[in-house]
């Protein structure tokens, strides 16, 4: 097996073997760019380590080939002590994993060749400069010597002289340092630093290896879902020194400005210093601009490169780069990262600059991206430092009054106000605090913890794990440890879900430009934009959305129950309503009238409950179809199961009894009601009587909600509108259950195109149903027969699949599962597409089977998930219906899954 690869031999495509870092500096060799030369070990070589916990036979051979081959292009030889050759030996999975495995630099320094070192260069201090180093990070990296000893070395030193940083070293200081190292790696391992070159390397090579698996890799992996068995490459490359007095410098660069996507000379570097310097701010570093002064020819060339890599990469670059005595080295580049807003400027100006086309730039930002963009922001002009930053656990800005229980949390916003629930962690119990909040903040906790969790499923913005913060609820106050002061109950503060930032008072908030783009159109946008910037951006989210729109094969729909969410959803581009819920309509005032029905006696009673019921649900749908003239409009009869329309079972029969037992009167309504109770109380109501199954037990219902449907339809179309409700029938498990509805509904259709004296068929109400029950998935073929349309509800779905409640396991289940690593994500979140995501493909395979030109569409939560919208493309779903403010996202991702 080839387990090396020289520089001069790989590409930028070979990432999976080589790493993106060993990839990448192939490309840059292939380009003919100035790279230190080197090769690469493969993550074959290491998954082979980790399998076997020994490096493959061949190994030692290929990398003593590929050094030799370095060592003659250089004239220099590893472990020679009169002009020796350092390596450096450089970590490099797929996916970049910051900051996760280090690199050891100036392999090959000994006692002996640091001597040779110092008369080849002619700089002593240099020289030692680098062997001081190359104990300091071979002893934390390779031999896991705690780095803070080292660190504190450097800093008694400094101090014991006076000195204010670390070119203040002498020759002199540097050599002691170095001493002082040694004895710290002889002291905590009970050995000498290794003296030999071959044997610095080969353990740094197995220190790398092995870093894939420290415990900060693998939970980083678990975050970012990179998968476990990738395995890292090893890149070994011939030292340069930006270390070697002042005409040498090192730098880190991007073709264009992360955090805006301007294109330009951005960037950092440092004179006279090495590697993580510049990073890891052992002093003030200069803008990139000032290296025109410092080296013009190198700057020259370096922006030429930087040109040149980003027409090659067609995409925003960074740039690691050294210059050694005034020559320019190359030492790595990747796509960079971005934020949000900068990827959709950049995305957009690339397809200006003719890098890309139009289709390509809807691939190069993501919903998730778009979904931050969204968020309310606060007003940052002249606004104080945060008092601490904990994690961002769920975007928005938030202000309101500390507060620290429900209690408390939900008395001041029944008055109106706004509050912030703090809590040192948060439980189930917290469930109507963190309702009635505005915003969550924790001491302690990461992005899967309870309140992280929750917060985020009910778009609550929560900032956790803030360590700064000692939160006494007893007391009632907040004390921040690094400030030394203490917040109390009701004081104001403003919390930040994207930046984790908590501000003291409150911060001023506003819609952000992009949400008054999506909701009221582009003039809006521009005219909420404040800068240039934001104008920018706003234009460039409106050309990825046109693209996107013009690319999709989905349609978007929304989920929306009245007229004013249905007006949002259109405005934020749905093509129609995926599902209007009915049973809050049930609710309130109307509840009496339910009550009616579920008491009445006999037929008549009954009918005549319903009709009471039957105009006040037509002007419901009057509103909603109107607002979505000339687009589709699902309407689900009624779902929820019946006992939810009565009182409490337990609480009702308390109140009697002791009604009774004081000796007042109840009314004979009351007692019907608790028998009404007890008759209908299931221990199961989820998965009792609900759904098409009230429909059958009280066909009356059916009669009901369809004639208004039908009606409404009617009168709208009479005045010239052109509505296209659709009827759909939920829970259904067989075709006899929906059949014997469907026939119901399209009875009670016929007749209202009879009385309004309507061609049969001219009111255009199709009848479908709702997949949510696997079995339901599995006959598809045969429940098509009877429904012209499909809703795959995948709550639902997802509860009855995995057999798990989904209003009980969020809470605590699925961030244990989480952690243990048995989810990647939550299934109620993200479709699992293994199960649930499979009984989607056959739902819409068989339901074509039975129904050729069947209309199918998902109207759970992940209708509005970027990951899930991608499956259901792949399953062939014709449109996907989610909240009303996701529809941008699902527009963007729609368009995205098709390329
Ligand atoms: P990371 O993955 O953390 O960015 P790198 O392998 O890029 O780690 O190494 C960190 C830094 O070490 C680089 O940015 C560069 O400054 C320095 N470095 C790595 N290899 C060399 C080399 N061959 N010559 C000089 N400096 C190097
Ligand atoms: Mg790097
Ligand atoms: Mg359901």
């Amino acid at each position: 097996t080839k387990y090396v690869y020289s520089f001069t031999e790989g590409n930028k495509d070979m990432k999976d073997l080589l790493g993106g870092k060993g990839a990448n500096l192939a490309e840059m060799v292939g380009m003919g760019m100035p790279v230190p030369p080197g090769f690469t070990i493969t993550t074959e070589a290491c998954r082979y380590y980790l399998e076997n916990g020994l490096e493959p036979d061949e190994l030692a051979d290929q990398v003593t080939e590929n050094l030799a081959v370095v060592e003659k292009e250089m004239g220099k030889k590893l472990g020679d002590p009169d002009d020796p050759l350092l390596l450096s030996v450089r970590s490099g999975a797929k996916f970049s994993m910051p900051g996760m495995m280090d690199t050891v630099l100036n392999i090959g320094l000994t006692d002996e060749s640091v001597q040779g070192l110092a008369k080849q260069s002619g700089d002593e201090r240099f020289a030692w400069d680098s062997y001081r180093r190359l104990i300091q990070m071979f002893g934390k990296t390779v031999l896991d010597i705690d780095g803070d000893l080292f660190a504190e070395a450097v800093t008694d030193l400094q101090q014991a002289h006076g000195y204010s940083g670390d070119l203040d070293m002498t020759t002199n200081d540097l050599r002691e340092l170095t001493s002082i190292f040694k004895g710290i790696v002889r002291r905590t391992t009970g050995r000498n630093f290794p003296q030999n070159p071959r044997s610095q390397m080969n353990l740094a090579i197995t220190a790398v290896f092995r870093s894939w698996n420290t415990e900060r890799a693998t939970i980083y992996r678990r975050r970012e879902h990179i998968p476990d068995d990738l395995g890292t490459a090893v890149n070994i490359q011939t030292m340069v020194f930006g270390n070697l007095g002042e005409t040498s410098a090192t730098g880190v660069c991007f073709t264009r400005d992360p955090s805006t996507g301007h294109s330009g000379v951005y960037g950092d570097f440092l004179p006279n210093a090495q590697g993580e310097d510049v990073v890891a701010g052992i002093r003030n570093t200069h803008p990139l601009s000032d290296l025109e002064n410092f080296d013009k020819p190198a700057y020259d060339q370096l922006v030429g490169i930087m040109r040149e890599l980003e027409q090659h990469y067609k995409d925003l670059c960074d740039i690691e780069f050294t210059i050694q005595e005034g020559k320019l080295w190359m030492l790595q580049t990747r796509v960079g990262k971005r934020t949000p807003a900068a990827a959709f400027r950049v995305a957009v100006q690339l397809v200006e600059e003719g890098l890309i086309d139009k289709k390509e730039s809807i691939t190069r930002v993501t919903g998730a991206q778009l979904t931050s963009l969204l968020f309310p922001q606060f007003k940052r002009e002249g606004i104080a430092a945060p008092i601490c930053i904990g994690t961002p656990a769920s975007p928005g800005a938030a202000v309101g009054k500390i507060v620290f229980d429900n209690a408390s949390a939900s008395k001041h916003a029944a008055e109106g106000e706004s509050v912030i629930l703090v809590r040192r962690e948060t439980n189930p119990d917290d469930l109507e605090g963190m309702v009635a909040a505005q915003g969550v903040l924790t001491a302690r906790g990461g992005k899967t913890s309870h309140a992280a969790v929750v917060a985020r499923g009910m778009g609550r913005t929560a900032v956790v794990g803030a360590e700064d913060l000692v939160i006494n609820e007893a007391s009632g106050t907040v004390f921040i440890k690094s400030k030394h002061r203490t917040l109390h109950e009701g004081d104001l503060i403003s919390i930040d879900g994207t930046t984790g930032e908590v501000f003291e008072g409150a911060v001023p908030v506003e819609d952000s430009p992009v949400m008054v783009y999506v909701s009221s159109g582009l003039e809006a946008g521009l005219a909420a934009a404040t800068d240039d910037d934001a104008r920018d951006l706003v234009n460039a989210v409106h050309k990825i959305l046109t693209e996107s729109d013009e690319v999709a094969r989905m349609k978007v729909r929304a989920n929306a129950d009245t007229p004013e969410d249905a007006a949002k959803a259109r405005a934020m581009g749905a093509t129609g309503i995926g599902l209007v819920r009915t049973e809050h309509m049930f609710l309130g005032d109307r509840r009496e009238l339910v009550e009616h029905v579920i008491l009445a006696e006999d037929d008549e009673e009954r009918a005549a409950a319903l009709a009471t019921l039957r105009p006040l649900q037509k002007s419901d749908f009057l509103g909603i179809f109107e607002a979505m003239d000339g687009l589709p409009v699902v309407v689900r009869l009624i779902d929820p199961p019946l006992h939810e329309f009565l009182p409490d079972l337990t609480k009702l029969s308390v109140e009697i009894a002791v009604a009774d037992a004081k000796g007042e009167k109840v009314s004979e309504r009351r007692r019907q009601l608790l028998a009404a109770a007890e008759e209908r109380h299931e221990a199961n109501p989820m998965l009792g009587l609900r759904g098409v199954r009230l429909s059958i037990e009280i066909p009356g219902f059916v009669e009901t909600q369809v004639r208004a449907v039908a009606e409404a339809a009617a009168e709208l179309r009479a005045k010239g509108l052109n509505p296209h409700p659709e009827v759909m029938i939920p829970l259904v498990g067989s075709e006899k259950e929906l059949q014997i509805v469907a026939d119901q509904a399209r009875e009670v259709i016929a007749d209202v195109e009879k009385e309004n004296k309507l061609a049969a068929g001219e009111l255009g109400i199709s009848v479908g149903t709702m997949i949510e029950l696997p079995r339901a998935a599995i006959v598809a073929d045969k429940i098509a027969k009877d429904a012209q349309f499909f809703s795959f509800g995948t709550n639902d779905l997802t509860q009855t699949t995995l057999g798990f409640s989904r209003d009980d396991v969020e809470h605590e289940f699925i961030p244990l599962y989480i952690t243990k690593g048995i989810f990647q994500e939550s299934p109620f979140g993200t479709i699992d597409q293994e199960g649930v995501g499979e009984l989607v493909r056959i739902g819409v395979e068989r339901g074509h089977k039975g129904r050729p030109d069947i209309v199918t569409g998902v109207c759970g939560e992940h209708g509005g998930d970027p990951q899930s919208i991608h499956f259901f493309e792949a399953c062939g779903v014709d449109y996907v219906s989610c909240s009303p403010f996701r529809v941008p996202i699902a527009r963007l991702e729609v368009g995205r899954a098709t390329v």
